[in-house]
């Protein structure tokens, strides 16, 4: 059983009955795939094949177990774990490509067909973890797992598997199973509509449009000349238009000198779902934490925390909390301080208002101008998409000796979709990546890295992966490539680190290759960021996009100057929110609740301040609600720990790109990450247990 992401998960029995062999035959997921490296012909597949190839992806699996449960031998491990591990074949095909689409390109038939396969994915689901059968079958190879003459990489996959059907509930009497369906049918389809009502909030109720250029005062040419163009693309030529999507709103925020349309963007930006309106998420959020409460409770764990986080190397939610509380400490006082530096300007200027939320992008900016001479706009000429991308190639190439190849033959989704042949310092094939940068209508914001084809062994041969890296950045302008801001920047090196992940990995078994706890996944991710921001490889990649001269040493300079700049605010926004999620998956009861009201309590619990917002609230916290985040959002500053410790070993070394160390973090932190626990896989590279003063430092919050 593969892993791939079934929570989004919808049938039709009857589309496939009227034509089945006509389609059979000309549906791309029933055969090979015959594109070069075997990606996606995605130039060949159209929404009507889903669903057949769901409705047959799923008969198919049903008879492989079906054949596993009846075989005539006892259980083994080749007859069962084996198997299991490589039953599902065609679901696995389909679901990867309709799925990441449904994310990065989606439109109303997919969110249609979605609608229809969910329920029928989770009761799939369901009906091979709550079979007994099978179930047994698993259980007999692991009580035996020690004496059978196993290798350590079939018993770590027997007990996951084992371990799988426990935590899905195969041990529960049949009435209690009942129930666990039934919650797990209505949680997949509640996610997908805080899914769909998010997309509807942030791309279409809410636009922003000015019609007097002096509301533009403040704002660079370039961000002006982006408004405009968005504006054509929604016929409205001659007004600018600024939506929701962070490259659109972060500068406006910044830059724009009109504060009541500063206020408007940024209230419509956490208002989201919360508007009372067809999209309001309210309800959904409060069924959410309540069936999974109540979901807990079934499987015998005191909460939903206590059940995700028991998988986790934090094991209980108990020192989430604790290790929450010891940065939320000197991380608030340390906002307070930010606050108290931009009323100064406030002050000084002889306003007088009390700085407000939608405040706080426009005064940092000042901040960071008169503290750090600074300013974004001086940056982002550096930071020309393609350079930033060939920097991150480069770290990559000098780290563990790969190659990045344009591939121009290849089938991609959307026009803008680049795709890479990635090879071996000897020429050997690693897998293909590919990347999305824009966002447009029908993709999620946010970035994320994903894969249509996982990489695995078999019989000796290596299957090579296919990953792929969405953003949603600045677009170029008629004049201007892509100049990206510094957040954007680590945004790519961030999730080039877990495409690095998805490409090394190694591994026999679709269950274990390159599957690390929750609060490990980031550390491949985020160790990538500390080279965007070494002096050393700047030097290399930050090159002006019109002259080509490399970032001056004083601006270099600057930079790491600022390292500390706004870090109150960042950590207090992202630690509120990360407490935000512990507080819905703690909670014991299942009784009705207020969102709103929950939402205010928990924060007011921690003194959070009313100039920030978590930067989540719970209308729009799709981390928890619609992706795979449930009870771990704090998971980032839990493996920061880990990334600032493993990138303090280079710098140590006196070589940021010492060959040993690469070589070490990629055989054990990457390819290998799935053979064992987290620590112990992260103890191999490092030789110790992570401390947490690099993180500490870092921040300035020692
Ligand atoms: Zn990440």
């Amino acid at each position: 059983m593969r892993n791939i992401t079934l929570i989004f998960t919808g049938l039709a029995m009857l589309l496939l009955t009227t034509c089945k062999k006509e389609k059979m035959t000309q549906n791309p997921f029933f055969g090979e795939y015959t594109t070069p490296f075997s990606v996606p012909p995605f130039d060949k597949i159209d929404t009507t094949h889903y669903m057949p190839a769901f409705t047959e992806g799923m008969k198919q699996q049903n008879a492989e177990i079906e054949a596993l449960i009846n075989i005539n031998e006892d259980p083994s491990f080749a007859n069962t774990i084996l198997s299991f591990d490589r039953s599902g074949n065609l679901l696995t095909k389909v679901s990867k490509v309709f799925f990441n689409l449904n994310e990065a390109n989606t439109n109303d038939q997919m969110q249609a067909i979605a609608r229809q396969v969910n329920p029928l994915l989770s009761k799939h689901r369901d009906d091979i973890y709550l079979n007994e059968k099978l179930f047994a079958r698993i259980k007999a190879v692991y009580d035996k797992r020690h004496e059978a003459g196993l290798d350590s990489q079939q018993i770590r996959a027997t007990e996951k598997y084992y371990r799988d059907f426990e935590r899905m509930g195969a041990n529960l009497p049949e009435d209690k199973k009942e129930i666990l369906r039934k919650i797990n049918t209505q949680l997949s389809m509640l996610s997908l509509t805080f899914g769909e009502n998010l997309l509807a909030e942030t791309n279409k109720n809410f636009k922003l449009i000015i019609e007097d250029s002096s509301d533009l005062n403040g704002l660079p040419a370039g961000v002006i000349d982006g408004a405009a163009e968005t504006a054509r693309e929604e016929g409205l030529e001659g007004k600018w238009v600024f939506t929701l999507a962070k490259p659109s709103m972060i500068p406006f925020l910044q830059y724009d000198n009109n504060r009541d349309l500063r206020e408007k963007i940024y209230r419509a930006y956490y208002m989201r779902g919360n508007n009372g309106n067809a999209n309001d998420n309210n309800a959904i959020v409060e069924k959410m934490v309540k069936l999974r409460a109540q979901k807990a409770q079934l499987l015998g764990y005191k909460s939903f925390a206590d059940y995700i986080i028991d998988d986790n190397m934090a094991k209980i939610p108990g020192n989430v909390y604790d290790f929450l509380i010891k940065l939320w400490n000197p991380s608030l006082p340390m906002a307070k301080k930010e606050v108290a530096e931009m009323h100064k300007i406030i002050d000084r200027k002889g306003e007088n208002f009390k700085l407000q939320s939608w405040d706080w992008w426009y005064y940092a900016e000042k901040v960071r101008k008169e503290k750090y001479d600074l300013d974004d706009s001086a940056l982002r000429p550096y930071f020309s998409l393609g350079n930033v991308r060939d920097g991150m190639f480069m770290v990559a190439q000098k780290l563990y000796g790969i190659t990045f190849t344009i591939r121009n033959d290849l089938p991609v989704y959307e026009k803008d979709v680049e795709t890479y042949e990635v090879k071996e310092a000897d020429g050997k094939p690693v897998g293909i990546l590919y990347l999305d940068y824009y966002p447009r209508a029908g993709k999620k914001t946010g970035a994320w890295c994903t894969d249509f084809r996982s990489a695995i062994t078999e019989e000796g041969k290596r299957i090579d992966p296919v990953v792929s890296l969405v953003c949603n950045f600045t677009k170029p302008t008629a004049d201007m490539p892509a100049l990206l801001n510094w957040d954007e920047v680590t945004t790519l090196f961030h999730e080039f680190g877990h495409a690095l992940h998805g490409l090394f990995t190694r591994g026999k078994y679709y269950r274990t290759a390159g599957s690390v706890p929750n609060d490990y996944v980031e550390l491949p991710s985020q160790i990538m960021e500390n080279w965007a921001g070494d002096p050393e490889v700047l030097k290399v990649y930050a090159k002006h996009y019109k002259t080509g001269e490399a970032m001056p040493e004083e601006l270099i300079q600057k930079i790491q100057k600022s390292s500390l700049f706004n870090q109150g605010f960042e950590t207090v926004e992202y630690l509120a929110a990360s407490l935000l999620d512990m507080d819905y998956h703690t909670r014991l009861d299942t009784i009705d609740f207020n969102v709103g009201a929950f939402e205010t309590k928990s924060m007011k619990n921690v003194g959070l301040i009313d100039e920030i917002i978590p930067r989540y609230r719970s209308t729009y916290f799709a981390h928890i609600f619609n992706g795979g985040y449930a009870a771990g959002y704090y998971v980032y500053i839990w493996a920061a720990v880990l990334d600032a410790d493993a990138f303090r070993a280079f710098k140590e070394s006196g070589d940021i790109y010492d060959p040993d160390l690469a070589a070490r973090f990629r055989k054990y932190c990457l390819a290998e990450s799935g053979d064992d626990e987290g620590m112990v896989q992260y103890k191999k590279f490092r030789g110790k247990e992570p401390s947490v003063d690099a993180l500490l430092m870092r921040r300035g919050l020692k």
